[in-house]
């Protein structure tokens, strides 16, 4: 993620340890008490996301987070993949 993203959302990337997937949890999200009472927090993909340790490494990023943040940018930006 890129500091300069003229994006209103900002994200904070969260991952879970339920699928080891690094979700893009919006931060008003993270500020919310229920969320914080729950320890759960909705990601911007729609998954709940149940936090790892913080001293976990980073999982590998959620397809759809990706993909949702990319379109709320209103641009569709591809790139190649070598796989
Ligand atoms: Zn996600």
């Amino acid at each position: 993620m890129t500091v300069d993203d003229p994006s209103p959302v900002v994200t904070v990337a969260v991952t879970c340890r339920l699928d080891d997937r690094s979700h893009a949890v919006p931060d008003t999200e993270l500020t919310r008490s229920t969320a914080a009472d729950t320890g759960r927090y909705q990601a911007i993909c729609g998954h709940v996301v149940s936090p790892a340790s913080l001293v976990a490494p980073d999982g590998k990023p959620c397809d759809a987070c990706t993909v949702v943040a990319g379109s709320a940018r209103g641009r569709t930006r591809r790139r190649r993949r070598s796989a």
